[in-house]
């Protein structure tokens, strides 16, 4: 059968066909997004634990140095001892030395104190690090098949896309600014076909008597009073329903 209605057929068939790769392009893209986005989550964990970290690092650096200071305080006061000559010198010294052991004491503790955070947080980073080698392999694989896929439709959109052109300046003038002002306003198949009784483009049910006319003119094209799209009759859905 040779319509002049062919050429409609072909655009919207092939206009199908390239939405569906453009869509499944953006999906493809999206999912890319949110697997690198568990692993991009785990490296900042690892870099704000890294920081912690370091900040402990210094803290105890800064009490060691202090431990230093007191302890050697004690050593001097304990040499001094035996020059001690009066009960007063004693009590002095005594009170002094009191004094160093004291603080001597806190800052062990607080030593002792940033140890176990430091290994709290040690192990914390371990557990990150697993997590985020994890993801890093999962990322991987999983993109490895969805960058092909991604591949795959860029083809075909680079197949379809002129396809599609070369077919649009097939079809009349006055089609082709309605094509084009539908496609303006996101309706991406301007034209499609009568399935089931209703129009492929919004799925609302057509009256019986749209669906006759252009059942008996299958050369003929009509606008569904719903969406405006094009509707035409598909000649094998003719063949189903006789
Ligand atoms: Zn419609």
């Amino acid at each position: 059968m040779n319509l002049s209605i062919q050429p409609l057929i072909d655009l919207a068939h092939t206009d199908l066909e390239l939405q569906t790769f453009i869509h499944s392009k953006s999906q493809l893209e999206k999912e890319i997004d949110t697997a690198s986005s568990v692993v991009n989550h785990h490296k900042k964990n690892i870099e704000e634990k890294n920081s912690e970290l370091k900040a402990l690092v210094n803290e105890s650096e800064e009490i060691k140095k202090n431990i230093q200071i007191q302890e050697q305080l004690i050593t001097h006061l304990n040499e001094q001892v035996p020059k001690i000559r009066n009960e007063k010198e004693f009590a002095a010294s005594k009170s002094q030395l009191e004094e160093a052991r004291k603080n001597l004491g806190v800052l062990e503790e607080n030593l002792l104190e940033i140890d176990i955070n430091k290994e709290d947080l040690d192990k914390e980073m371990e557990k990150i690090n697993v997590k985020l080698n994890e993801s890093n392999t999962e990322f991987k694989q999983e993109t490895s098949g969805l960058l092909k896929e991604q591949k795959k439709a860029e083809k075909q959109i680079a197949i379809l896309a002129p396809r599609r052109t070369s077919l649009l300046q097939k079809i009349p003038k006055n089609i082709q600014r309605f094509y084009e002002r539908c496609q303006n306003s996101g309706i991406t198949t301007p034209i499609c076909a009568i399935v089931d009784k209703s129009c492929s483009g919004c799925h609302m049910v057509l009256l019986p008597q749209l669906i006759n006319e252009l059942m008996s003119n299958p050369n003929s094209h009509k606008n569904c009073p719903h969406c405006k799209r094009i509707l035409y009759f598909p000649v094998s859905e003719e063949e189903t329903v006789s």
